[in-house]
């Protein structure tokens, strides 16, 4: 009984003149048109297909890839024994299962031309084009050739583009020769190649991407020499969204994964010397290094904005869109590009996989009809080694007030262990799996925690006006829907001791 497609009678006549007619090679009219190959569009295709299994989609993506996952590029592919490996991109979970970056194999797709020919639908992938332009009332979108497309739905799911540091981008060509930003296959396939050779490599940065990379090849110093460090101006690793105590312990892990970590230093300058870049850090030292990796944060990419008149969000960066994730008529925005009404913790962007999933499935639902908020709050997880991870939900900011509490961890508490468990890598599809049941037990004591202690396993609330806003679970995994739970309940800092015991931590 779902609406199914563009209902309008006018829609589905135009839809079915422009039928066969091509601009090049691809159509001149489709009923969905998503901007952006990536992990948000993939979703919307699935929900899109699902509601509206005739639904034609045509995806413009600005890569020369179809869409494929993110999260192995920072994690298990730098783990694959296999020389092909960038080739292949093919990686093993940590169970030992092998499966492709690829969210579909190749022959899923069809081709544009012949889109809007097929009676069942499809979902067709124009692939090294920008969208440079929508014309909202319109609904046209214009291509970086100049190619347009008339369309009934859009999504801009366009992600981000990673940032760079002034002293960087600033410097001589000769010194960017040496400098990664890390985000795509391209990227990987050239750091990885990168790797093999050179002796050196610094990383700059302390969030996800780059206290993940800074693991990943740590591990590869260990068995061939390279040498790894990282910089970056917080106490630690992680140290925007783990507490301070709990920061600092993460970076002694790093650091056994074969890591020099140089927390509280900021790069002033680069130059080059014996083709080696000299990085100068704001206490006047020198690192001299073959090769440097940016990870210093991600800008919504929202270059549609302007020309369109699609509004930017001034806190958040991303495009406006409300609770259903609509921008304007007829357009949705899902996954890191989208600035989005939470009813439950308020406007925020979000910048993880399970978020792009949620997200794109609900501007998919909505794009057919369903008309649905968003209140199905997303996971993320993150992975230093297959020893240490972590799993979160809602709003995990180290400057909220944090509580937690922690016990003794065992072997069977690792993403490695959870992995081996399940059988499933992308830890937000385990989660089906998850129970929701708890059992109330005795579980230690509810405190704010002190450096020095083993932070083996546990549970960290974050709170705002004395109400759970987030919840980091620390070497915990498959508790996601309990997390959910509370944070949907609105729990205030008081029953926070009573919530912790349905973690079972000393199982
Ligand atoms: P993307 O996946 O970035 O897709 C957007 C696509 O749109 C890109 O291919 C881009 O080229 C294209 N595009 C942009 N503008 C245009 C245009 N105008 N026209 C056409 N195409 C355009 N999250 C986690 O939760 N867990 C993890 O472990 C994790 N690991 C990660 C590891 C790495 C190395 C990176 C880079 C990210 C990781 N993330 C992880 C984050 C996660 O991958 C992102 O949040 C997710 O990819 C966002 O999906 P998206 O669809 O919004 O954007
Ligand atoms: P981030 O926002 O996680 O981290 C930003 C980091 O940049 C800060 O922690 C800080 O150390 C550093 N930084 C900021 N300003 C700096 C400055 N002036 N000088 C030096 N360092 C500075 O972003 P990221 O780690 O670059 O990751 C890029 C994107 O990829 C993000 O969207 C991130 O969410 C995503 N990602 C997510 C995961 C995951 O969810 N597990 C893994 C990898 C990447
Ligand atoms: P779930 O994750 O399996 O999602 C259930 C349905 O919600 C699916 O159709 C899914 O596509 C859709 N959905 C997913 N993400 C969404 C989002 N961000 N916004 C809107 N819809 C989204 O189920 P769950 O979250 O574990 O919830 C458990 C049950 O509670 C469900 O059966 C759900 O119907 C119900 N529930 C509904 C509401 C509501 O406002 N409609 C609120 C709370 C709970």
């Amino acid at each position: 009984g779902n609406e199914s497609g563009p209902s309008d009678q006018s829609e589905v006549v135009a839809a079915a003149a422009a039928a066969v007619a091509v601009a090049g090679d691809f159509p001149v009219h489709v009923p969905y048109l998503l901007i952006g190959a990536g992990t948000s569009s993939f979703a919307a295709f699935r929900a899109i297909k699902s509601r509206d299994p005739k639904a034609k989609v045509l995806v413009i993506g600005e890569e020369n890839h179809l869409p494929y996952m993110r999260p192995p590029l920072s994690k298990e592919l730098w783990f694959s024994e296999d020389p092909e490996v960038a080739n292949k991109l093919r990686f093993k979970q940590w169970n030992g299962k092998e499966r492709s970056l690829f969210f579909e194999q190749d022959e899923f797709y069809c081709n544009p031309v012949e889109l809007n020919s097929k009676d069942n639908g499809g979902v067709a992938v124009v692939r090294g084009h920008r969208v440079v332009k929508l014309d909202i009332v319109g609904r046209k979108a214009e291509l970086d050739d100049g190619r347009t497309i008339t369309y009934d739905k859009c999504l801009i799911a366009t992600g981000g583009k990673p940032k760079s540091l002034p002293s960087l981008s600033s410097a001589p060509k000769d010194v960017q020769e040496h400098v990664t930003l890390f985000r795509n296959i391209d990227d990987f396939q050239r750091l990885d190649s990168i790797s093999r050779q050179v002796k050196s490599i610094t990383i700059i940065g302390g969030g996800f991407l780059g206290s993940e990379l800074a693991c990943a090849l740590g591990r590869r110093a260990k068995s061939n020499g390279l040498e790894v460090l990282q910089v970056f101006p917080e106490d630690g690793n992680m140290g925007r969204v783990l507490p301070k105590y709990l920061s600092q312990w993460t970076t002694e892990k790093v650091k056994a994964e074969g890591v020099q970590v140089l927390p509280k230093a900021i790069v002033e300058g680069a130059s080059l010397e014996d083709n080696k870049v000299v990085l100068t850090l704001n206490d006047g030292q020198k690192i001299k290094t073959d090769h440097v990796v940016v990870a210093v944060g991600l800008d919504a990419n929202t270059d549609l904005a302007v020309a369109s008149g699609l509004e930017i969000d001034s806190n958040f960066g991303g495009y406006r869109v409300n609770a259903e994730l609509e921008a304007r008529s007829n357009v949705w925005v899902a996954g890191d590009a989208a600035c989005f009404y939470d009813i439950k913790l308020g406007r925020r962007r979000v910048e993880h996989h399970d978020h792009a999933v949620v997200s794109g499935r609900l501007a998919g639902e909505n794009m057919t009809g369903a008309g649905k908020p968003y209140w199905h709050q997303s996971m993320f997880w993150s992975d230093l080694g297959p020893n240490v991870g972590y799993e979160a939900i809602g709003i995990v900011d180290s400057s909220l007030e944090t509580m937690a509490v922690f016990a003794k961890s065992t072997a069977a508490d690792t993403p490695r262990a959870v992995v081996e468990a399940t059988g499933e890598g992308v830890r937000s599809e385990t989660e089906n799996a998850a129970s929701e049941q708890s059992s109330l037990k005795e579980s230690s004591k509810l405190h704010a925690p002190v450096a020095g202690e083993d932070y083996g396993k546990g549970i960290v609330f974050y709170t705002r006006n004395d109400v759970v806003v987030g919840m980091v679970l620390w070497n915990v995994f498959n508790k996601i829907p309990v997390a959910r739970r509370i944070l949907k309940e609105g729990l205030t800092t008081d029953k926070l001791a009573e919530a912790a015991k349905l973690f079972d931590l000393h199982e």
